[in-house]
């Protein structure tokens, strides 16, 4: 393989590390942890881990987490109500509610009741507005950790060609916007783009996130060019990105595997978003 890997359970456990002693700096100066609550409805497999990885970063980064698990049968009122205490709790500076949720539950109800300030995974309307204005916000954490892998191997954003494959509201879009805000010229792909292949052959920066394996193959790929696999797919029971890794590999100059890219980096912004809501929460107190 000609790419260099960008190893994001590298940068992740830099980045940890670096929570840590900032979060232990915040506790001596305040007394207290900063705090994420996690609410996790229901009992889907893939939730279930994603939450366990989430409180064992808080572990290891002196973060204080508060799990609230409740069953499928909630109703949406009872839900509500999980999600309104803790937005009043003082104690609390993050929270985030594990998606998808069971079915009938109103998701956007629901995560619309988590303040703006408490908001870490950057869902809530204000802060995607924010972004958009190119404003301070808690913007998606995968998308963030996108940016921060870009930013530690050095790789230059401004004028250039960034090609992102998906417009979802927590991947594609706030990707997009992540990279217009540093100055490179953006095309957002999706299912009914047309000459798909050779948009992405102009791109010099190329994030794949679309949730089908390898479906970014060489021949769609610039030689030199960078790529993110944001893609989670199982295949055979095993983890496989957007890209084919092996052959796009041998073309681009920059490229994240897949486990071991994209996804640490997720869970770690995670909880620099808390430690930053914490933080915030706390200067505005003060004020
Ligand atoms: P999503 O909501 O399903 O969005 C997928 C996007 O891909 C959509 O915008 C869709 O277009 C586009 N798409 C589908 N088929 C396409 C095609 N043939 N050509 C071009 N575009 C196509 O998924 P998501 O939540 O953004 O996640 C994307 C992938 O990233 C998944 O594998 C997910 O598991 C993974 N993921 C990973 C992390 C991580 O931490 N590494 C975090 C979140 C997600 P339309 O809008 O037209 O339907």
């Amino acid at each position: 393989m000609n790419a260099k890997l960008i190893d994001g359970k590298a940068i992740s456990a830099k980045k940890r590390e670096e929570i840590r002693q900032k979060s232990e700096l915040f506790e001596k100066e305040t007394g207290r942890k900063i705090c994420l609550a996690v609410v996790l409805i229901g009992n889907d497999p893939a939730s279930e881990v994603y939450v366990r990885n989430k409180i064992r970063g808080c572990e290891a980064t002196n973060i204080k987490s508060l799990s609230y698990t409740l069953p499928a049968t909630i109703t949406q009122a009872q839900a509500e109500e999980v999600v309104r205490a803790l937005a009043v709790d003082d104690a609390v500076d993050g929270i985030l509610v594990q998606l998808p949720l069971p079915a009938g539950l109103n998701e956007t109800k629901i995560l619309n009741l988590i303040p703006p300030e408490k908001d870490v995974d950057g869902f809530h309307p204000v802060n995607v507005g924010n972004l958009v204005l190119g404003k301070e916000s808690t913007v998606a954490c995968t998308p963030m950790g996108v940016m921060t892998m870009l930013h530690e191997y050095g790789v230059e954003i401004s004028g250039k060609n960034a090609v992102v494959i998906g417009r979802s509201n927590i991947v594609g879009k706030p990707m997009a916007l992540l990279l217009l805000r540093e100055n490179a010229t953006v095309t957002v792909c999706h299912s009914k783009t047309k000459n798909l292949k050779e948009i992405c052959k102009n791109a010099d920066i190329l994030v794949a996130a679309i949730g089908r394996p390898a479906f970014v193959t060489a021949d769609m790929v610039k030689e030199g060019a960078v790529v993110i696999d944001v893609g989670i797919n199982r295949v055979d029971g095993k983890l496989k990105g957007d890209v084919d890794f092996e052959k796009v590999g041998e073309k681009a100059s920059y490229i994240t595997p897949v486990p071991g890219g994209v996804g640490p980096m997720t869970i770690t912004t995670l909880l620099e978003n808390t430690y930053l809501c914490g933080v915030k929460r706390y200067r505005a107190k003060k004020r």
